[in-house]
C-alpha cells in the first residue's frame, strides 16, 4: 500500500503542477500521461483508434483530468483500474493505471476500457470524492462480469471492445 500511496502524492503534485508537468504529445489536456511509458501509449492510442479520439474528446469537454499511468502490477492486481483521486472547485481528478507487462495493443484497449470509466465519472457530476466513487460504482456497476473489479459497466466492456475493432482494421490497413 506504500506504493499507492506514493503513487497518489505524485500525481496531486503533477495536479497542483498544471499540464506543464508532463510531457504531451497530443493536444489533450484532460487527459495525461504522467510518465514516458504513458507518452508513448497515449500517442499510439489516439493514432490507432478512433474510439480512444472520440473519449478524450469527451472528456475535453468535460470537468475531469485523467491521469494515464503504465505500471508493473502486483501478484493478483487486475490488468487496470481508475481511482478517484481528488476534486477542486472546478476539476476533478482520476488516476488511470495500466499494467505495462500488457502487449502494446491490450494496453490500448485497457485504456480505451478505463476512459469510458473517466466519462463515466464526467456525467455524475455528484461524485466528488472517494466514497461517492464507491457509492457510484454501486448503482451503476454490474458484478457479472467475471474480469477482477467488483463492480462493472456494460459500456467500459462496450468501449474496449470497440478499441480491439479498432486495432484490428489499423492493423488490416497497414499490410
Ligand atoms: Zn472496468
Amino acid at each position: 500500500m506504500k506504493a499507492h500511496a506514493a503513487a497518489l502524492s505524485i500525481v496531486l503534485t503533477l495536479a497542483l503542477a498544471g499540464p506543464a508537468a508532463a510531457a504531451e504529445p497530443s493536444a489533450a489536456t484532460h487527459v495525461r500521461p504522467i510518465n514516458a511509458a504513458g507518452a508513448a501509449l497515449m500517442a499510439d492510442a489516439q493514432q490507432k483508434s478512433q474510439t480512444i479520439r472520440d473519449l478524450v474528446a469527451t472528456l475535453e469537454a468535460s470537468d475531469v483530468i485523467a491521469y494515464v499511468r503504465p505500471a508493473s502490477r502486483q501478484v493478483g492486481e487486475v490488468e487496470s483500474d481508475l481511482r478517484f483521486l481528488a476534486s477542486s472547485k472546478v476539476q476533478r481528478f482520476v488516476l488511470i493505471k495500466i499494467g505495462s507487462d500488457r502487449s502494446a495493443d491490450r494496453q490500448v484497449e485497457l485504456l480505451g476500457h478505463e476512459l469510458r470509466h473517466a466519462v463515466e465519472v464526467a456525467q455524475a457530476k455528484w461524485v466528488k470524492d472517494g466514497r461517492d466513487f464507491g457509492r457510484f460504482y454501486v448503482m451503476i456497476g454490474s458484478s457479472a462480469y467475471d474480469n477482477g473489479h467488483p463492480y462493472e459497466t456494460a459500456d467500459a466492456h462496450k468501449a474496449e471492445l470497440a478499441v480491439h475493432r479498432d486495432l484490428r482494421a489499423a492493423t488490416a490497413t497497414q499490410d
